[in-house]
């Protein structure tokens, strides 16, 4: 959105104003130089181009190439605050980032330095702290301990199902093989989420010294990150970083001489949805078509390369380093007991403050909507939010206060999925929105299995013929027994939560359905 213009413009004037610009960290900072940085994304995406100012912490939003000019004479060597590019709201004006209600509200441990820290810098990522738990680990802890400690900490995995990720650590290594494997899914495909592409883009180390805790708790000696080709920065940044770790030494073959090794590989998905499937994802990596297969056997004994495999999300293993070093307790003191620790999630639709965000597990939606996100879009009414992708459901003004954890949204029958909100106003067409996503599954289908093969096809069928108002009587209770019939019956985890949408828009919004068959629409 034009941050690069940005950077370049303010590089440009500091340097024709005599400023030393130091663009990387210095081990020993000039007094007269000012540290320019490309940072990951601070979230607030609806407000970028954004330019944060240390040591004040103030932040400039919807910031224009021709407006640096004015904030190196004025900010930089001035040292005085521009209100014009600050964020107001209700005539308020926000100086300080963490003022702003949008950060306020929030709780960001996984986020913590994306959008502080320059992500190109492995020297950035020491200095405040980084890979302070995996020496923790690699030093002063056993396997056992590693694994009591994330199974102790409660630890889900943050990808959809909510796994808990010390037994899967635990089954990974109690399996006798002379390989095993850690691997991260960041194939991130649900529309309108892009929580993992900010954490590969802002913060690639976090989620690295996450993997290696992994690999050193369950005897694993490589990782490998599948991850989208369709993000290409997340790639850059996850090969920048790999490489800055192995020239240190903190990866590679007797890593600082404790005689553990560990290797990383980077695998690029080909966008396929279906590939954030466990095992259609090990297949995408061994160079097989990404298809999923029957289970058992399950990854943690029969994964990547037919051996114990430990898979999670990007988000998951970026939490590890933070439980290692702050404790159990400290992970504990958030959320509910069962789901502790925070989430991130995408903030999309009609809502004034699109972006990324992270709050504490068990946060109501009313919260998200309302307080981090600003309210609706234009003051429109709420009408509901869908929630987890096209594997998910939607949830409406009745579930308002309910907390967004694992277990409170299985019971609304909903799921947390990966973490994206796509919140719609009054005027959205709730048919047209289950139309949407079904038609995204239906199109990610790999064709596997019949239920969901020719089932999504004629859910998709009849949802297109509603939609034109061509509906039949009866539709709706078609719809509901193909769903009931792909859900019971098809292979894997994209199959059998495709008819979700269908289910929670009719359950909540039936009349829709009829108004459209009935043509009252
Ligand atoms: Fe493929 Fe769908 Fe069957 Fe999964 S449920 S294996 S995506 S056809």
């Amino acid at each position: 959105s034009g941050s690069l213009e940005i950077y370049d413009e303010l590089k440009k004037i500091m340097t024709e104003r005599g400023i030393n610009v130091a663009v990387e960290l210095k081990e020993e900072p000039h007094e007269h130089s000012v540290g320019l940085k490309k940072s990951g994304c601070h979230g607030f995406c609806e407000m970028g181009p954004l330019v944060r100012i240390e040591p004040q912490g103030w932040l400039y939003v919807k910031v224009k190439p021709e407006d640096c000019a004015e904030i190196v004479e004025k900010t930089i060597i001035g040292g005085t605050h521009i209100e014009r590019l600050a964020y107001q709201k209700g005539g308020e004006v926000f100086k300080k980032q963490d003022e702003i209600p949008f950060y306020k509200k929030q709780t960001r441990h996984v986020l913590e330095h994306c959008g502080h820290i320059d992500a190109t810098s492995i020297k950035e990522y020491l200095a405040i702290g980084g890979y302070s738990a995996f020496e923790r680990a690699l030093f002063d802890m056993d396997g056992d301990e590693i694994v009591g400690m994330i199974e102790e900490s409660n630890l889900r995995g943050r990808g959809g199902g909510g796994f808990p990720t010390g037994r899967k650590w635990s089954q990974v290594k109690r399996q006798k093989a002379a390989q095993k494997y850690i691997v991260c899914n960041g194939d991130e495909g649900d529309p309108g989420a892009f929580m993992d592409r900010s954490i590969m883009e802002g913060d690639p180390h976090r989620m690295l010294e996450g993997m290696m805790i992994a690999g050193l708790a369950c005897g694993a000696q490589n990782g490998y990150i599948y991850v989208r080709a369709e993000y290409p920065m997340a790639v850059s940044r996850l090969r920048t970083a790999i490489a800055q770790a192995e020239e240190l030494g903190l990866l590679g073959d007797d890593i600082l001489g404790s005689g553990f090794s560990f290797h990383m590989h980077i695998n690029r998905g080909a966008g396929a949805f279906v590939c954030g499937e466990g095992s259609a994802l090990t297949a995408s990596i061994e160079g097989k078509r990404g298809m999923p297969r029957v289970k058992p056997p399950r990854t943690v004994e029969h994964g990547l390369f037919d051996s114990p495999t430990v898979l999670n999300n990007v988000e998951t293993f970026a939490n590890v380093p933070l439980i290692i070093n702050k404790g159990v307790a400290w992970n504990k003191e958030l959320g509910p007991e069962k789901s502790p620790g925070t989430k991130a999630f995408a903030l999309t639709g009609n809502i004034e403050n699109t972006g990324l965000i992270e709050v504490p597990m068990g946060t109501t939606l009313r919260e998200i909507v309302f307080e981090v996100g600003g309210g609706m879009r234009g003051g429109a009414d709420f009408k509901a939010v869908q929630i987890g992708g096209p594997s998910g459901g939607c949830l409406t003004a009745k579930d308002l206060d309910l907390p967004l954890d694992f277990d409170s949204l299985t019971a609304a029958g909903a799921m947390i999925g990966s973490g994206g909100l796509v919140v719609m106003d009054s005027k959205t067409c709730m048919v047209e929105v289950a139309r949407f996503f079904m038609n995204f599954t239906q199109n990610e289908s790999c064709g596997k299995c019949v239920p969901c093969r020719g089932g999504t096809k004629q859910m998709l069928a009849i949802l297109e013929r509603i939609v034109a108002g061509e509906g039949r009587e009866g539709d709706i209770e078609l719809l509901l027994e193909l769903a009931d019939m792909i859900s019971h019956t098809a292979l894997c985890g994209l199959g059998k939560t495709a008819a979700l949408p269908v289910v929670s828009t009719i359950k909540n919004f039936r009349e829709e359905y009829e108004a459209h068959i009935n043509k009252k629409y």
